[in-house]
């Protein structure tokens, strides 16, 4: 078989000769119990790179042993790209949401042998969902391989906003030691509200998280979390959007990315929120409106802004987000780790394994199956695709 494999681009100056941390720390189980990927063996030393071209997600010698050829590339977007030309008889197609491949309608009609697409990560948005349905390629993820990574980067942005911490930073490295300038827009986060849209795994875990930093917790869900929990952390459900951001400094979104999500933060929902909130969204980019969100930024309605999700991904250089006022973006990194990705690239062996054995993967990886929102797909997302306009990603030119 042909697995087309589309990742980032290695660092510049080439892969690391050492890394920081000489080994990772030893995870037994996810929080709720279910178990890390268990692929037969790995390829791979876990905290290397291993998500970039030359990282081959630690999968070519397996591949190759099963006499099956692994392509990989990161030239994914302009028209006549690598990943469009192999992509016409690939078997699998496997990419991560930190670097798309975005998997539209008319790149699924062409791949003729594809049966399946699998994201080495969480969130499977950059696959058209309807196209997979109606042309029965099933897309599966590696449910929880990097959701706590995620609230981490979650944790590490709500403080970083309300404290004001790139303004303070920029400061020391231009050589200034102005106080005044530094703390005027800096804040304690003790005693504020802090909600989420949306408490699945990150949501849930973000709440925890930040629950030692004597704040007040809210959720919106479309369905409740189990009493016990509500009680443990104190937490106020709302049964809208509209009532959690009314009342909340900080919002930090949470849901997957699928039709009924999209431009849910458009101008109308922002104006609803409290006055000078901070918005925190690891999500994805196309869950808030990117011209809403500046605008926000500039009349002082939004105090931040901040997350490491874009549309479309690599974001033009020009995207109006690299340069609003207030804001502390980063690349697509949360969830990839050098942590995340030895768990994603264990958990992409674990269902190519299952997939080349004819066995069941498990349920919780799935989101399409058999032409059916299947396992996570079916709890979590709805038909239809959010990939319209990825063809944008083009535009973006390397620095
Ligand atoms: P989960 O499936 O555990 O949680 C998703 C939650 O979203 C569920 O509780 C679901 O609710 C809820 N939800 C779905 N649709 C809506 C809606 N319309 N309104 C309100 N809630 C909704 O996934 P994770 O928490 O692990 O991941 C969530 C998302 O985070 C991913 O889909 C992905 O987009 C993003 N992510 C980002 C990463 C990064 O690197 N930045 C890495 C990993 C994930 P219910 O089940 O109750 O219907």
């Amino acid at each position: 078989m042909k697995i087309l494999c589309v990742l980032y681009d290695d660092p510049k100056g080439g892969m690391p000769k050492s890394y920081p941390v000489s080994s990772l720390p030893k995870l037994d189980k996810y929080p709720d119990g279910m178990k890390l990927p268990t692929p037969s063996t790995i390829d791979f030393k876990p905290g290397e790179l291993l998500g970039c071209v030359s990282g081959e997600l630690g999968l070519r010698k397996f591949l190759e042993s099963k006499g099956h050829k692994l392509v990989v590339t990161s030239d994914k977007d302009a028209k006549g790209c690598k990943a469009d030309k192999e992509l016409t008889d690939a078997d699998v197609v496997i990419s991560q949401p930190f670097w798309p491949y975005y998997l539209t309608k008319e790149r699924i009609k062409s791949a003729k042998n594809l049966k399946m697409a699998i994201t080495a990560g969480i969130g499977s948005d950059h696959v058209d969902l309807q196209a997979a349905l109606d042309n029965k390629v099933d897309v599966v993820e590696v449910t929880y391989c990097n959701s706590r990574s995620v609230a981490e980067h979650i944790v590490m942005m709500i403080l970083s906003l309300v404290r004001d911490y790139h303004n303070q930073h920029s400061i020391v490295n231009e050589g200034g030691w102005n106080i005044a300038d530094a703390v005027r827009r800096s804040y304690d986060v003790e005693g504020m509200h802090v909600g989420t849209v949306a408490a699945g795994r990150i949501g849930l875990d973000a709440l925890r998280k930040m629950k030692p930093f004597d704040v007040h917790l809210h959720y919106f869900d479309r369905h409740k979390l189990p009493e016990t929990v509500e009680k443990e952390l104190n937490l106020t459900f709302h049964d809208s959007v509209e009532s959690l951001v009314k009342v909340c400094d900080v919002v930090t979104i949470n849901c997957p990315l699928h039709p009924e999500t999209e431009n849910l933060f458009d101008e109308k929902l922002i104006n609803k929120m409290k006055k000078g909130a901070y918005i925190v969204n690891t999500a994805r980019g196309k869950i808030c409106n990117r011209e809403a969100i500046a605008k926000a930024l500039k009349s002082g309605q939004l105090s931040g802004y901040a997350g490491d999700v874009w549309f479309p991904q690599p974001a033009p250089n020009d995207h109006i987000w690299r340069t609003m006022p207030n804001h502390g973006m980063t690349p697509h990194t949360s969830g990839t780790s050098l942590s995340a990705q030895a768990r994603y690239a264990a958990g992409v062996r674990e269902i190519l394994e299952c997939f080349f054995e004819k066995k069941p993967i498990r349920d919780q990886y799935l989101i399409v199956k058999d032409g059916q929102l299947a396992g996570m797909g079916a709890h979590s997302y709805s038909k239809g695709s959010a990939t319209g306009g990825s063809e944008e990603a083009a535009k973006y030119k390397k620095k």
